[in-house]
C-alpha cells in the first residue's frame, strides 16, 4: 500500500477510539483504508486486543500485511472473516458443543445434496413424496429444503418457527435429520460453522465472558452485508459492556440478500442497540471522473468527483452477439497494451490492470475462447472459494485425506469406493484393481501422513504421479494441482503457530490459503461478489443484456431482490479506477441451441 494523505474526516475516524460508530459511505471513499488505519494505530499501542472481520480472505491479507508479522501483533490481532474467526474458536471448543473430534467442513454443494438426499431417504413420508416427482422437481425440492435449513440457520430460528404460516413447512421435520447426518459424519456445514459459535455464547457465559473481555475493540468491513446470524454473533460477543465496535459500509452495495442481510436492518439496528453514532464519508478516491459521474447516474446519486483530472473513460458497447461482444474486448485490451502507457493510468498498461467482470460465470465462455486464441494470459479469481480438484488422481487424494482425518466421514468414503468402483476403500487388493490403480499407493502414503512430514509425503506423491501410466494430459494436470495443493500447505504452515492435518484440512475448505498460489497471474476474470471490495486501472463489464444482469430471476421477483441487482450493477461500476467499457450482446446462444434476441439492461437506459 503506498503512502496517502488522509482527508481531515478521514483522519477524524482513524483516531476514534471508545464507542459505537457507524461509517457509511459510498463505494472508494476510502472505507477499508480508513478502518485499516485505524486498526494499524491500534495495533502500534497496548491497548487490548483488536478483532478485525472483513468480508474476503483477501482483504484479510491485505490488512495483515499492513500490520506486519511481529510478534505482539499475531498475539494482539486477529484479522479474518465471520467464518474464519468461528472455526478458529470452533477448534477449541468444540468439545463444549458435544463433538469429541473437531468437526469436519463440508464445504461443497455437492455434499449438501447428498446430505439431504439421505435425510429424505430417510423418513418414509419424504422419500414416497421425492420418489414421485420428475427429476427437475427432484432438483427443486433438494434445493428448497437446503435453502429452508440454510434460512433456519442465518435468520436465528428454530425450524418449527421457519415453517410456521410457510408454505415450506414440511421441511421443518427434514431439518433435524439433516442435522443428525451431518453429526454422525462428524461434519457440519458452512452456516453451522457461525451458528455454533453462537451457541456457545449463548449457552456458555463463562466463555463468552473469555471472549469479550479478549477483544477491546472490534472492526467490520462491509457491514451491509451482514446476516442476521452475523449481527447476533456480535451483539453477544460484545455484551452488556463493550469498549469499541466500529462498523463501515454501504447500503448501496447490499448484495448478499439471498444470504439473509438486509442493509436497512444494520443501519436501524446497530443504532439503536449500540446508540451508534453515525458518520458519513462523501469523497471518491478511487474512480476516474467518467466512472464517477456514470455511478452516479445509476444509482441516482451525487458523489463528488476529486480526480477530476482525470477524465478516464466510460463506453458502452452494443454487441450483435456473443462473439461480437468477445471480439470487442479482446479487441481493445490489445490496443491498449499496444498503447502501453495513457496519461490517466500510472505506469504501464499491463495485464494486472484489466479486470473482466460479469453477474455469473456463463458469461465468461466466448470472451475466454477469444483469449486463449489470442494467447492472453488470464486466471478467474477465487475469492474465499476452497480449493477443489479436477484431475481423478487429485479428487481420489481428496477423498482419502478427508477420510484419514476423519474416520467417522462415511459420506466421503462412500463417494470414493464410488469413484473406484470398490467395495472397501480398506481392502488394499481391491484398491489394486480398482479404476485407479495409484489409488492404493495414495492411501498408503496418507496412512502415515502427519503435518510434519506432509511435505515430504507430497514429493513422493509427486513420483508417484510421475511414474504412473497416465496420460500426459492427465499427468501435468494432476502435478499442477498437487504443486498448487504444496503452495497452500506452504502458506498455511507460515500462517499458523500449531499447524495440523486438521487445521489444513479447514483452511483449504475456506480458502484461507488462497493468496498462496502465483496462479492469478494475467487479466482478471471475475464474478461481481467476487470482486467486491478491491479494485482495477480498467474494467469491462460484459453481458449486460436483460435478463443476464439483472438476472431473470431477480426481474420476475422484483422487489428487494431486483434493487439487490442494481446495486451489484453500481459495485461492478465502481470497481473500475479508470477506464469502464460496459457490453451486451443483442443475441445470446441457449443450452437448447435457439439464439434469443437480448435487450439493454434496465439499468443502463438512464446512460445511453
Ligand atoms: P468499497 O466500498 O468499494 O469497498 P472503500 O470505501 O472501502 O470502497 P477503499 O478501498 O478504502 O474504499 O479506497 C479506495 C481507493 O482510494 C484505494 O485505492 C485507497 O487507497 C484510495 N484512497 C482512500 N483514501 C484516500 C485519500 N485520502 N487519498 C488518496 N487515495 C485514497
Ligand atoms: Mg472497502
Amino acid at each position: 500500500m503506498q503512502q496517502i494523505n488522509l482527508s481531515p474526516k478521514q483522519q477524524e475516524i482513524v483516531g476514534l477510539n471508545e464507542g459505537a460508530f457507524l461509517i457509511l459511505a459510498s463505494a472508494g471513499s476510502g472505507k477499508t483504508r480508513v478502518l485499516t488505519e485505524r486498526i494499524k494505530r491500534l495495533s502500534e499501542s497496548p491497548n487490548g486486543k483488536i478483532l478485525a472481520i472483513t468480508f474476503t480472505n483477501k482483504a484479510a491479507a491485505e490488512i495483515r500485511e499492513r500490520l506486519g508479522t511481529s510478534d505482539r501483533i499475531k498475539k494482539n490481532v486477529f484479522v479474518g472473516t465471520f467464518h474464519s474467526f468461528c472455526q478458529s474458536i470452533l477448534e477449541l471448543r468444540f468439545k463444549l458443543l458435544g463433538y469429541s473430534k473437531m468437526p469436519h467442513i463440508f464445504e461443497d454443494d455437492a455434499d449438501r445434496i447428498e446430505l439431504i438426499k439421505q435425510a429424505i431417504k430417510s423418513v418414509p413420508y419424504f422419500d414416497s413424496i421425492y420418489n414421485d416427482l420428475e427429476p427437475k422437481k427432484k432438483n427443486q425440492y433438494t434445493y428448497n429444503a437446503l435453502q429452508f435449513i440454510s434460512t433456519v440457520k442465518r435468520e436465528v430460528l428454530t425450524a418449527e418457527e421457519l415453517a410456521e404460516g410457510s408454505e415450506n413447512n414440511e421441511y421443518e421435520y427434514l431439518y433435524e435429520t439433516y442435522q443428525d447426518i451431518l453429526k454422525s459424519n462428524n461434519a457440519i456445514d458452512f452456516d453451522d460453522i457461525i451458528r455454533l459459535v453462537y451457541e456457545l455464547f449463548t449457552n456458555n457465559e463463562s466463555v463468552a465472558n473469555l471472549y469479550r473481555k479478549s477483544y477491546s475493540y472490534i472492526c467490520i468491513d462491509e457491514c451491509q452485508d451482514l446476516n442476521k446470524l452475523q449481527y447476533y454473533l456480535l451483539k453477544s460477543l460484545c455484551g452488556n459492556t463493550f469498549k469499541s465496535i466500529m462498523m463501515v459500509g454501504d447500503p448501496n452495495q447490499a448484495i448478499y440478500g439471498f444470504n439473509g442481510s438486509a442493509a436497512s436492518f444494520m443501519e436501524e439496528d446497530f443504532v439503536s442497540d449500540f446508540a451508534a453514532n453515525k458518520i458519513t464519508l462523501d469523497e471518491n478516491y478511487r474512480c476516474s471522473k467518467s466512472v464517477i459521474e456514470a455511478s452516479n447516474v445509476l444509482m441516482n446519486l451525487e458523489v463528488e468527483v476529486v480526480n477530476f483530472v482525470i477524465p478516464g473513460v466510460f463506453e458502452i458497447y452494443e454487441a450483435s452477439s456473443e462473439n461480437d461482444e468477445a471480439q470487442f474486448v479482446v479487441g481493445t485490451i490489445k490496443k491498449l497494451l499496444k498503447a502501453t502507457t495513457h496519461k490517466d493510468i500510472e505506469g504501464d498498461i499491463t495485464f494486472d490492470k484489466i479486470s473482466i467482470l460479469g453477474r455469473n460465470k456463463y458469461v465468461f465462455t466466448q470472451v475466454e475462447e477469444e483469449l486463449r486464441a489470442e494467447s492472453i494470459p488470464f486466471y478467474y479469481k477465487s475469492g474465499n472459494a476452497s480449493i477443489k480438484f479436477s484431475s481423478a488422481s487429485m479428487k481420489a487424494f481428496d477423498l482419502f485425506f478427508r477420510v484419514k482425518i476423519n474416520p467417522l466421514d462415511k459420506l466421503h468414503q462412500k463417494r470414493l469406493e464410488d469413484m473406484l468402483k470398490v467395495g472397501d476403500i480398506n481392502s488394499s487388493e481391491e484398491l489394486k484393481s480398482s479404476k485407479l490403480p495409484i489409488a492404493s499407493d495414495i492411501k498408503c502414503l496418507l496412512d502415515n501422513a502427519s503435518i510434519d512430514n506432509f511435505h515430504i509425503k507430497i514429493n513422493e506423491l509427486k513420483s508417484i504421479f510421475n511414474n504412473s501410466d497416465l496420460e500426459d494430459d492427465e499427468k501435468k494436470l494432476t502435478l499442477d494441482e498437487l504443486n498448487d495443493l504444496e503452495n497452500h500447505l506452504v502458506q498455511y504452515k507460515k500462517q499458523n503457530l500449531k499447524p495440523s492435518l486438521d487445521g489444513f484440512k479447514s483452511a483449504l475448505a475456506l480458502g484461507l490459503t488462497n493468496n498462496s498460489t502465483n496462479k492469478e497471474t494475467g487479466i482478471c476474470l471475475s464474478t461481481v461478489h467476487t470482486m467486491k471490495g478491491q479494485e482495477s486501472e480498467i474494467v469491462f463489464l460484459i453481458g449486460m443484456d436483460d435478463g443476464t444482469f439483472p438476472d431473470f430471476r431477480a426481474v420476475n421477483k422484483g422487489g428487494e431482490e431486483l434493487q439487490q441487482e442494481k446495486n451489484n450493477t453500481y459495485v461492478a461500476f465502481t470497481r473500475a479506477k479508470r477506464f469502464l467499457y460496459v457490453s451486451y450482446p443483442k443475441k445470446r446462444l441457449m443450452p437448447w441451441g435457439d439464439h434469443k434476441a437480448k435487450t439493454i439492461s434496465r439499468f443502463l437506459k438512464p446512460l445511453v
